[in-house]
């Protein structure tokens, strides 16, 4: 019977593009796991790939000490869900931070290997195993820029995104003055023909409560299409005082580590079904099988799958955008490199993507990423 041989995991230097308004990337590394198979084809081994959350830094030793044994030797392990459920197993509840990143990217890597063997898409198999609707590879995406000290002008860099077919686009506010930031939205807008909707702006959580309302209020007339982590992820209160003070859409989730962390989110932090986004990241919650429970759990709270964009412009969020058919996915078109962008097959159309037909997450599509993968796992190369 086929089994896991081995999980390896390596740190894999990222591309910084600047600094947001709380975090220089300068020396930033991602995650990259390897689930290697004794099941072959076309005389090469079957290898599932999975990739952390972009921001955040590699969990290797937790892989590979703590949660690789519990696959390896066992055929069970081949199968995503029973993945899942043998990485977590025995684990206390609560503190999901301290596992929920590894996890997510070994259970990631299960789901790419099993796609490979079924020879479909991941977004494919997913939807599939998961009883959910046939999917669409068709999927909304926006280009996430804008970082202070950036290496092209910032009205040069939106511009690209606008000729490589994005209709909306992301910026980082909270980094500068909020009047420097104010002229910097104005100059992005003025790209866009003043329509504040297709323009957000993220603060990463770097506002104090007095500066979160300011520039909420000095945001608002301009109808921007969200206003993402004014003030720190974890204090819901103040981001609930901040909604009802200031009515403009907010967009938070990412640091979100579990469908328990999601439901207090919705449940404390004032945020509105019919206004608001959430952005959870797979890289960094578990995975798959966590985000479709997520996005499950928010259906009876009353927030519809087109409410979510995950967080992390890979390819992982790209397919389980589709596979779930959610709002659209974040996209790095020039940032994060080899784990941001989604391939050179992968072509924006107004503002859609379509998913090119590639086994699993398609990671191999990636030529900036292959000769990591190769690295980690020579005998699937
Ligand atoms: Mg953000």
């Amino acid at each position: 019977m086929a089994r896991v041989v081995q999980v390896r995991a390596a740190a894999v230097p990222l591309h910084a593009p600047g600094r947001n308004a709380a975090v220089d990337f300068a020396g930033l590394s991602g995650c990259l796991v390897a689930v290697v198979s004794d099941e072959r084809r076309g005389g090469r081994a079957v290898t599932g790939f999975g990739l952390g959350a972009i921001g955040r830094l590699a969990h290797l030793d937790a892989i590979r000490q703590r949660l690789a044994p519990r696959l390896v030797e066992r055929p069970e392990a081949l199968d995503p869900a029973r993945a899942r459920d043998l990485l977590t197993a025995n684990e206390k509840p609560g503190a999901h931070a301290e596992r929920s990143a590894a996890v997510a990217a070994i259970e990631i890597a299960a789901w790419d290997r099993a796609a490979k063997l079924a020879e479909v898409p991941a977004y494919t198999l997913v939807a599939n195993r998961l009883g959910l609707p046939a999917p669409s590879p068709a999927v909304s995406v926006y280009a996430a820029g804008g970082y202070y000290g950036g290496t092209a002008p910032l009205a040069d860099e939106v511009r690209s995104y606008l000729e490589a077919g994005y209709e909306h686009v992301k910026i980082k506010v909270g980094g500068a003055s909020l009047a420097e930031d104010l002229r910097r939205v104005e100059a992005v807008l003025a790209l866009l023909g003043g329509d504040g909707g297709r323009l957000a702006v993220d603060a990463n959580g770097r506002l104090d409560p007095h500066a979160s309302v300011a520039y909420a209020e000095a945001l608002r007339p301009y109808g921007l299409r969200w206003f993402e982590e004014p003030g720190d992820p974890l204090d819901y209160g103040l981001q609930a005082e901040l909604a009802r003070r200031v009515d403009v859409p907010f967009a938070t989730g990412e640091s979100v580590c579990s469908r328990q962390e999601l439901r207090n989110l919705v449940r404390y932090a004032g945020l509105d079904p019919a206004r608001d986004f959430l952005q959870m990241d797979p890289g960094l919650a578990y995975g798959a099988a966590e985000l479709a429970a997520m996005v499950a759990d928010l259906r009876e709270l009353g927030w519809a799958p087109e409410r979510v964009l995950p967080h992390g412009g890979t390819l992982v969020g790209l397919h389980l955008a589709a596979a779930l058919a959610l709002g659209g996915c974040e996209a790095y078109p020039g940032a994060f490199s080899p784990f941001g962008g989604f391939g050179p097959r992968a072509r924006v159309e107004r503002g859609a993507l379509t998913i090119p037909e590639a086994p699993g997450f398609g990671f191999e599509e990636k030529p900036e990423l292959r000769p990591f993968l190769a690295r980690l796992a020579p005998e699937s190369a």
